[in-house]
């Protein structure tokens, strides 16, 4: 048993996560704008509390848990979060303080590798030893894996998909760069995007949004922001189709809840403007199926 700790823009999870991959203890708080003053000692507080409460509840102790990892968003360097815009961190040093209270190993990946992780090794690609996950949120994130194996760079976390460039200078994005993936293709940008163009009122929230978007999927009006969506995730994909020849591509994030609509279409204008650099017979682009599971379930099983 391990313990897997997700830490979102709004929300913390805390879970103990079984040899099978399975959640036997789940303790969840949203974090609220108010929070964000000292949110650093909130969240190692929080955490604390919540591991202390699952352990006694499971009446174990933690010499039963193997490891305590994290999923977080940010740069991770020497085992330690930098810059998480979300949350308005520059700095989390949450794992000293939990191997000090716990003294336990602290693993901490990017939050994107970790729910592939979870797809992969229980999720929506666990049949596939070569997979592409996707995370289509707030930005784009993901993972790649060869023969099982998540591909890792020596010295910088990488795999920063949402920062490849599909159109020259294109829409500008908050890395500095312009054109990049997300800025066409994040959940956040159609979501705007669909927003502007249904002049829906500000307060609707994110699920809100989807369910407008769902509703409204085949209006006139609609159609040409949906179409261009589709052109760019389909260029998007295809060059990490092409890079690195997945068996199967996983796509996560509030995405999932748009991805029966979606999916075919991409498939389709993939097809259709030949792509691919290799023939197949077919693309198989699935939803990833773990949801807000799988930053728990994938630190829990970071190797
Ligand atoms: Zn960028």
């Amino acid at each position: 048993m391990n313990i897997g700790i997700d830490i979102g823009g709004s929300h913390i999870g805390v879970g103990l996560v079984g040899s099978s991959g399975k959640i036997i203890n789940k303790k969840e708080v949203d974090i609220l704008p108010e929070d964000k003053k000292n949110i650093d000692k909130k969240i190692i507080t929080t955490v604390e509390k919540f591991i202390k409460q699952i352990l006694k509840e499971q009446d174990i102790t933690i010499k039963e848990i193997g490891y305590i990892g994290i999923a977080s968003p940010g740069m991770i360097e020497n085992n330690c979060i930098y810059n998480v815009v979300n949350l308005d961190l520059e700095k989390l040093d949450i794992a000293k303080p939990l191997e000090k209270e716990f003294k336990l190993e602290v693993k901490i990946k990017n939050d994107a590798k970790c729910a592939g992780i979870a797809e992969s090794m229980y999720g929506s690609t666990k049949t596939a030893q070569d997979n592409i996950y996707l995370c289509l949120g707030t930005g784009i994130g993901g993972a790649a894996f060869l023969s099982n194996k998540l591909v890792e760079p020596r010295y910088r976390s990488g795999m920063e998909f949402g920062h490849m460039i599909i159109q020259k200078d294109g829409r500008e994005c908050k890395c500095g760069s312009k054109g990049c993936f997300e800025t066409y293709c994040s959940m956040k940008s159609l979501k705007r995007q669909i927003a502007e163009t249904l002049e829906l009122p500000n307060s609707l929230s994110g699920t809100e949004i989807v369910n407008e978007i769902r509703k409204h999927f085949n209006d006139l009006r609609v159609e040409p922001v949906i179409k261009d969506y589709v052109q760019y995730l389909a260029i998007g994909i295809a060059n990490l189709v092409n890079i690195f020849e997945p068996e199967i591509v996983c796509i996560g994030g509030s995405f999932v809840f748009i991805s029966d609509l979606v999916i075919p279409k991409v498939k389709e204008e993939i097809k259709n403007k030949k792509l691919l650099f290799n023939e197949r017979k077919e693309l198989k682009i699935v939803p990833a199926m773990l949801g807000n599971d799988a930053g728990i379930i994938g630190a829990a099983s970071i190797l």
